[in-house]
């Protein structure tokens, strides 16, 4: 009866994908058969309702083909310690032996000398910085996500579990940073004494760097070695190349993945692509889940732009719904960035929303975006010929005001308008430090509040960055 059981599972596996396999049902073993009843087994509780709610019913149904017999199923939370063992050989062990509904017990507080009061009370952890927007139910699943949001929903529902460090990699737009919002947000509201740590890999260098400098070091690492549970990285590829950032971000990784404390992960590109990450640390990062983010398909495309329509109140039909997510393909950034572009136009011309009316808006801008992202050259050169400046001035070191201020909007401007790091920005123009460009962006960004004709300026190469063909 056991080969009922491996037999139907082989013929679903090339169906279901070797990843979501390997993920969800390998874990799942047969104990025994009973009369009509299948014992299985799994390893911990959420697997348990994972595999329940969404893989039980298709074994179901290949058995029942197989067998011509219909079966009831039990599944019982075991604890493999095959599985247990195999990991211990792993440098370290996350606590994959905790039954997911007791909390790992170095997250109760209590302390080795005194014994803890009979039912302390849950100590509330800081919330973690978040936005609001991003969080799991405004998430969209589609075949281009469906890995990684599962996979996130997974880390949720089980921080520090299977599923560590997980790493949700993909092109920008794509919903990255909204995953990783949405576990700080579920875990937060589900888990309130986890102290969560989201954090761009940036903002990340930058208090490591501050730290160090302002001998604060201690703090530093008491925050994400010690009174951290999760810790949310976004945007790992910015400290590539960045030795001591990297090398202090090792030993984080090990010390909570040694303690069981669930890592995400996010990225431009895979692991081993990143140039210039040491290779300990990216043999790490593939230790747990490498979970891709694609562009999305049509149909994924229409249910992004109706539910970000619903929740703007645009009011938007099916059919411009299809003809938007027709005409923009790239990414969701875009996608949100063309429904508020079409939206405000109709409601500044008191016009409604057709497929017409979308396409005379959007039309140049999609095909254009399509064809040709916007680059720090086309900046460059934009910026240069408004100011009438040479394009070398622009990269060069002169200080007068006359260069620096053009230069300062531009980099605004390709920091603003494409997804360049500060540090590969700063390259660009003539190889500057990543700091000049982040003192830049901020100049400029207090500035527009303050002298109107730089404002204006800012505005109209904007919108000549925006609309116009782009060479
Ligand atoms: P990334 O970090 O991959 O560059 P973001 O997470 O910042 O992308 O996503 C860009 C925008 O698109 C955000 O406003 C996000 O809410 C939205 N978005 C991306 N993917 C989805 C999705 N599947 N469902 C709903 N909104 C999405
Ligand atoms: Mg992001």
């Amino acid at each position: 009866m056991s080969n009922i059981w491996s037999e139907a599972l082989e013929e679903l596996e090339p169906r279901l994908g070797a990843q979501t396999f390997d993920l969800w049902l390998r874990p799942i073993a047969l104990d025994k058969v009973e009369d009509d009843r299948l014992h299985l087994t799994a390893p911990n509780r959420f697997m348990k309702e994972w595999f329940e709610n969404h893989y039980l019913g298709v074994v179901l149904d290949e058995i029942r083909a197989r067998t011509e017999r219909s079966f009831q199923v039990e599944i019982a939370v075991v604890v493999d310690t095959e599985e247990r063992r195999a990991k211990s050989d792993r440098p370290s062990t996350p606590s994959s032996e905790v039954v997911l509904d007791t909390p790992p017990s170095d997250l109760v507080e209590a302390t080795p000398s005194t014994p803890a009061p009979p039912n302390p009370a849950p100590r509330r952890a800081e919330p973690p910085k978040l936005s609001q927007r991003y969080r799991f139910k405004s998430f969209i699943h589609g075949s281009s996500n469906d890995l990684a949001a599962s996979a996130a929903w997974a880390v949720a529902q089980a921080p520090g579990q299977r599923l560590n460090p997980l790493f949700i990699y993909g092109g920008v737009g794509l919903g990255k940073t909204h995953l990783l919002h949405a576990i700080g947000h579920h875990l937060h509201e589900t888990r309130p004494e986890l102290r969560i740590a989201l954090q761009s890999a940036e903002r990340f260098m930058n208090e490591f760097i501050t730290a160090v400098r302002s001998n604060s070091f201690d703090e530093f690492r008491r925050r994400y070695r010690e009174d951290c549970d999760v810790l949310l990285i976004d945007d790992i590829q910015f400290i590539s190349g960045r030795d001591r950032t990297m090398d202090e971000f090792f030993h984080v990784f090990n010390a909570l993945y040694e303690a069981g404390k669930q890592i995400v992960v996010t990225a431009d590109r895979v692991p081993g692509d990143m140039q210039g990450m040491e290779e300990r640390l990216t043999s790490r990062l593939n230790w747990g889940l490498v979970a891709d983010v694609k562009a999305p398909d049509l149909e994924t495309r229409v249910a992004i732009l109706r539910q970000k329509a619903e929740e703007d109140g645009i009011v938007l039909s099916d059919e411009v719904s299809l003809h938007i997510a027709g005409l923009i393909r790239s990414n969701v950034r875009e996608l949100e960035g063309a429904l508020v572009r079409v939206s405000t136009f109709a409601s500044l011309k008191g016009l409604e929303i057709t497929p017409n009316f979308a396409t005379s808006v959007l039309g140049a801008q999609a095909t254009q975006r399509q064809h040709a992202p916007l680059t720090i050259e086309t900046i460059q050169k934009l910026v240069a010929t408004h100011f009438s400046i040479r394009i070398a001035d622009l990269k060069g070191p002169r200080r007068h005001k006359g260069i620096a201020r053009p230069r300062m909007i531009a980099m605004y401007l390709a920091r603003e308008l494409t997804p360049a790091s500060f540090p590969e920005i700063g390259l660009r123009f003539g190889g500057k430090d990543h700091s000049t460009v982040i003192n830049a962006c901020k100049r400029i960004r207090a500035l527009q509040a303050l002298e109107p004709e730089l404002a204006a300026n800012v505005r109209t190469l904007r919108q000549q960055l925006c609309a116009e063909p782009l060479s």
